[in-house]
């Protein structure tokens, strides 16, 4: 799960991690009150979405006088943001943060997040931050500097002080940097993020260190264990069809091919898109019912894959362990009347009862294409659509 720019702003905070004071608004008459009420001569109109590269995209504004915030708080809400991470589309901005202007002296770069490989918490610096980040790890990866922080241990002065020193932090400010980068460390743990990323982090002319920037990623498993977090949920930001799928515990993925998948168990999912590629077509999105699919499930399933215009068939993989193949026939039988299918449809189940829910859907008497193996399966379904 993502949230915005403000809200992660919030969460830093907390953790003692200095930010600009800033307001939240969506309206332009709101940013304007935001601006008064925040005093001073310059402010930051910042458009809220939840991707970054807002800057480049036009999204973040410098205003040197209330007409000023006016008129880019105007130009900004409601606009179509395209950024390297929003798509072609873009994201439409329906939320400000309205910040004090900050005095930028050198913008550094700082994020934790989790690394697979040595199972610790990367932390990451970099002397380059700001806008270009993505070129800098590219062109130059030497200059992102990397510290391993071992979950037992937490990060510690030593390599904070190292990571602060090591991009260039003045002397002066180093213990102020050791702070915000212990902080975020924290801040990462304790809410269960799986990325936490300040860019820039800056240092301002009277020596302070603050973060212009915050951008998190949670791990969704981990969200039952923090309400605080789940309340920042903004659904506007997210694609209305896997919304729509969570509400009924489906994770549902929508993708760019024509065969839409239904299938138990995010591995065998994985493995189900994996076999329709090998067989020469491309899977219209990743959906796993999970463990304890209901009829009701299922059907809510079909609708929501229906729904997008490409899927020209469905492919059914089940593997009934806990879950039993007879269920899902029902639920497959129900949802296929119920949504009155029209495309191919292929089903492939293996496991408790199925010689049952094969019955089940052989004496449906509708035309649904029964497979034993995967590449029968997959196979079937991708002659069906082509
Ligand atoms: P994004 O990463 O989505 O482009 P940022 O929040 O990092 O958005 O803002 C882009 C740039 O705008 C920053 O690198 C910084 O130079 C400038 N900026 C952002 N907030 C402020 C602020 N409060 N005061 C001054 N400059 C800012
Ligand atoms: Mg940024």
């Amino acid at each position: 799960m993502k949230i915005h720019e403000y809200q992660g702003k919030e969460l830093l905070k907390k953790f003692g991690v200095v930010v600009p004071r800033g307001v939240f608004s969506s309206s332009v008459d709101d940013a304007v009150k935001a601006a008064e009420s925040l005093g001073g001569k310059v402010w930051v109109v910042k458009a809220q979405i939840h991707a970054g590269g807002r800057g480049k995209g036009g999204g973040v504004k410098v205003a040197k006088s209330l007409d000023e915030v006016r008129q880019y708080a105007g130009e900004i809400l409601g606009m179509q943001l395209v950024t390297h991470q929003t798509g072609p589309t873009g994201q439409k901005v329906r939320r400000l943060l309205i910040e004090e202007g900050a005095d930028i002296k050198k913008e550094y770069y700082v994020a934790a997040l989790t690394d697979r490989v040595t199972q610790t918490v990367a932390m990451m610096a970099s002397s380059e931050g700001g806008m270009n980040i993505e070129e800098v790890a590219h062109e130059t990866p030497e200059k992102i500097l990397k510290a391993f922080v071992d979950p037992a241990v937490g990060l510690t002065d030593a390599q904070a002080t190292e990571l602060a020193k090591g991009i260039g932090v003045p002397e002066a400010s180093v213990g102020k940097a050791v702070a915000a980068l212990k902080g975020l460390y924290t801040c990462y743990m304790e809410t269960d993020a799986s990325l936490a990323e300040i860019n820039p982090l800056i240092l301002e002319g009277d020596g302070n260190i603050k973060a212009l920037d915050a951008k998190f990623n949670f791990d969704s498993n981990a969200l039952y264990r923090h309400p605080e977090i789940v309340a920042y949920r903004d659904l506007d930001e997210e694609d209305a069809d896997e919304v729509e799928a969570s509400k009924f515990d489906l994770t549902y993925i929508s993708l760019d091919g024509n065969i839409g998948c239904l299938v138990n168990g995010a591995g065998l999912a994985m493995a189900t898109m994996d076999t329709i590629k090998l067989f020469g077509a491309e899977p219209a999105n990743f959906l796993d019912v999970g463990g304890g699919a209901t009829t009701e499930k299922v059907t809510e399933a079909f609708k929501i894959m229906l729904k997008n215009p490409k899927v020209k068939g469905i492919l059914v993989n089940i593997f009934g362990g806990i879950m039993r193949c007879d269920t899902i026939a029902d639920g497959v039988v129900a949802a296929a009347r119920e949504t009155h299918l029209t495309v191919p449809l292929v089903v492939r189940m293996k496991g408790t009862n199925e010689d049952i829910g094969k019955k089940i859907l052989k004496d449906s008497g509708l035309p649904i294409i029964t497979a034993n193996s995967m590449a029968e399966a997959a196979t079937k379904i991708v002659a069906a659509v082509k």
